[in-house]
């Protein structure tokens, strides 16, 4: 399970949304979450505001997935010869 989990999450416990990296809040007032995620969000008033605009000095967060840049910046070292 290599995915990248991000996505918008609301914790039962909130009364806002936030966004959520592999479980954290961007804002950092959550941890461990693991309900669904959606993303599409961000643009409500309602949504976390730190989280918002942590979100947006992030284009990491924002990019869909690069399967193609992980099988580049790993492929070289996955397929080190061992001989026995
Ligand atoms: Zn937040």
């Amino acid at each position: 399970m290599s995915t990248y989990e991000h996505g918008w999450g609301w914790p039962l416990r909130a009364n806002k949304p936030h966004y959520f990296i592999e479980g954290s809040s961007l804002c950092g007032r959550w941890n461990g979450y693991g309900g669904p995620l959606e993303s599409g969000r961000g643009r409500d008033q309602h949504d976390c505001q730190a989280c918002v605009s942590a979100l947006a000095k992030s284009p990491a967060a924002q990019a869909p997935a690069a399967p193609d840049a992980t099988t580049d910046a790993f492929g070289g070292v996955l397929h080190t010869e061992v001989r026995h």
